[in-house]
């Protein structure tokens, strides 16, 4: 029986490396081409501290991607983008107001976002485990915590 991807899957700690999603998609039916690879290799810098958190919106991941392969389209970007999701190794949040970010499934996180000043708290995998636990136990339902960011007031702007 094949369950369908949920925030388990997504939050599980495997694909630490390009070739683990790269064989994810192999093992899911996909093709390995080099867009895909360029684009996952893009991904894991981003998620990189010093970089960023793994946030991208989709230009600024084709705009990543162009720098490292110039003859790549931003419309193979987009199409490959769409793919990786449909696989479940690529996700989207949406963090508040502002478009959607992609993320590696495996590095997948939660986030507070502050409606004062804007700051975003990522939240600690800990905390989420937790909430999926009550929701499926209480409730039956399986949450995406990543999905959408949780708004609320920072510790500096209460
Ligand atoms: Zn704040
Ligand atoms: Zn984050
Ligand atoms: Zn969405």
């Amino acid at each position: 029986v094949s369950k369908p991807l949920s925030a388990q899957t997504a939050l599980a700690p495997a694909a630490s490396t390009v070739e683990d999603v790269l064989a994810l998609v192999r093992a899911r039916g996909g093709r390995v081409t080099s867009p895909r690879r360029v684009i996952l290799e893009a991904l894991f810098e981003a998620a990189q501290p010093r970089v960023g958190a793994g946030h991208l919106t989709a230009p600024q991941l084709a705009e990543a991607v162009h720098h490292r392969a110039p003859d790549v389209h931003m419309s193979t970007v987009y199409r490959n983008l769409d793919d990786l999701q449909r696989m479940g190794v690529v996700v989207h949040s949406h963090m508040g107001h502002g478009p959607a970010t992609y993320q590696l499934a495996s590095l997948a996180h939660a986030h507070f976002i502050c409606e004062a000043c804007g700051a975003t708290v990522e939240a600690p995998e800990t905390l989420v485990r937790e909430l999926a636990r009550e929701a499926q136990t209480e409730l039956g339902f399986s949450i995406d915590p990543y999905h959408f960011a949780i708004l609320g007031r920072c510790a500096a702007c209460q």
